[in-house]
């Protein structure tokens, strides 16, 4: 630089000088030493002086998101958690992009199942029949993934290797067995379960219409079901119906296109819309003796499926919650409003860390619960107040996310919508509140209050 150049570049800067933060900055440091120091500094070491001052303020570290604040993943196998990281990552790249989209079209994503056929995952807790015999904790984490990312395929899955499958694992007869449970498991046959009616819902134990009438070696089926998941595309569907001869409760497997056997799809859901419910018609529906569960005997025998499907749908509800916790505190660090990240505000972090306690309560229970299931001393009650907690304390969380993305928690784009909405399907199926909680009253009164 020229001599007169630098003379003019000197000048510009005096120019510019603000005296009072000069003022300033004298009171906190020996303005003569620092520009002695600075002035005697190499050109690159003032380089990277520069550079570290124009950064200004170092950036704020947001610490990873993780719901399972109590580590709970620890109660697992190191092989248990490389599977539930197989369902994690499978969820997160195969069904994570087409969640929202297949939920507005209100249609099933056929294309996944070879692809969850391929996790060997299903009917994971069932011994024999190509199984894999794991535990029941497992089990409950896996469902937890799913639900974490989608309900919905939580839903499809937990009726094929829970409500179908584990009808046949515990009502059928070993040939039942050996037939069906082993193509299930490679879910190259999906089955579906049907209990409720039209007309009875939570009354199911007592007051089924649907009836079956033995003629020689058949039965005769006539009745409704509704609701009942995959049953649109179904390979069998198991039915649960009166018998007219002696009243009890019997199954029956029912192939696809079984004369007399309709399916026809429920439209219109505003919750798991990807799951494909039909209302079922049958009309002198003839079953072969062979096609009945030879150990069902009663509803309690029905019972024994709910009893472990109900665990399944509390760590749904698990799963739902969780996602919705991580969804939203992953948008409240990055939303910015007043300048700030809204994740920084008391308010905000009031909601997110109730979001978190709901959560941590919820997971620590369904853990303990499918620690008993493990040990093979679940009881009904205890599947069913874990199945109140969770749907209820889901709810909650669920809406608190929402309330957390503001306007855009009304977006599907969010997926924050899905799970909301979602919430309400859970907190209705495999028995509501009310019924969960007349089966805890019942064990802890002793006294009956159902009607
Ligand atoms: C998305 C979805 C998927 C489903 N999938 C299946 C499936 O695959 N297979 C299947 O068989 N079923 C399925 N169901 C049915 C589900 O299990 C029933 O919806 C549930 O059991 C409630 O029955 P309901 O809807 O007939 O309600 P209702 O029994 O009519 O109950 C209505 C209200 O009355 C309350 N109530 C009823 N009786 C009492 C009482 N004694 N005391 C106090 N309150 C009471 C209930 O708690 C509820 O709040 C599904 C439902 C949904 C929504």
């Amino acid at each position: 630089m020229s001599f007169f150049k630098k003379i003019k570049s000197s000048l510009n800067l005096l120019q510019q000088l603000d005296m009072d933060k000069i003022a300033k900055l004298s009171e906190k440091v020996d303005l003569n030493k620092m520009v002695g120091l600075v002035s005697s500094m190499k050109s690159e070491d003032l380089q990277k002086l520069m550079k570290f001052m124009e950064g200004g303020k170092k950036k704020h570290e947001f610490p990873d998101i993780d719901g399972d604040f109590y580590d709970l993943h620890q109660l697992l196998s190191p092989e248990e958690r490389a599977i539930q990281l197989s369902v994690r990552e499978f969820m997160q790249k195969t069904i994570k992009p087409i969640a929202n989209e297949y939920w507005l079209k209100d249609e099933f994503p056929h294309h996944i199942i070879p692809e969850v056929a391929k996790l060997n995952i299903t009917g994971l807790t069932y011994q024999g029949y190509g199984c894999p015999g794991r535990s029941s904790l497992l089990e409950g984490f896996l469902a937890m993934e799913m639900a974490r990312v989608d309900c919905s395929i939580s839903t499809f899955f937990g009726v094929q290797s829970g409500l179908a499958m584990g009808s046949i694992y515990f009502c059928g007869s070993e040939e039942q067995k050996q037939k069906w449970l082993p193509p299930m498991q490679r879910m190259e046959l999906i089955g579906a379960f049907g209990l409720t009616e039209p007309e009875v819902g939570s009354g199911a134990a007592g007051g089924l219409t649907c009836t079956c009438k033995r003629e020689g070696d058949s039965w005769i089926l006539n009745g409704q079901k509704k609701w009942i998941g995959n049953a649109t595309f179904a390979d069998l569907v198991i039915i649960w119906a009166r018998d007219l001869d002696d009243g009890n409760v019997k199954g029956f497997i029912i192939e696809k296109g079984n004369p007399g056997f309709k399916a026809e799809k429920i439209k219109g859901k505003m919750a798991l819309r990807i799951v494909q419910n039909a209302l079922i018609t049958l009309t002198d529906c003839k079953v072969s003796e062979v096609n009945r569960l030879q150990e069902a005997n009663g509803f309690k025998d029905t019972a024994k499926v709910l009893r472990m499907t109900r665990a399944g749908v509390a760590w749904q509800a698990v799963g739902c919650a969780r996602g919705a916790y991580e969804s939203a505190l992953a948008y409240t660090n990055e939303r910015k409003q007043f300048g700030r990240t809204i994740s920084s505000f008391q308010m905000v972090q009031d909601l997110l860390v109730e979001m978190l306690s709901n959560l941590t309560a919820m997971q620590t229970m369904v853990c303990r619960l499918s620690q008993l299931q493990d040990a093979g001393k679940l009881t009904d009650e205890q599947a069913s107040l874990a199945k109140v907690f969770c749907t209820l304390r889901t709810r909650d969380v669920v809406s608190h996310a929402r309330e957390l993305f503001g306007g855009n928690g009304i977006l599907i784009e969010h997926d924050i919508a899905r799970f909301v909405a979602d919430a309400e399907a859970i907190y209705s199926y495999e028995g509501t509140k009310e019924i969960n909680t007349l089966i805890v009253g019942r064990a802890i009164t002793g006294q009956s209050a159902f009607v």
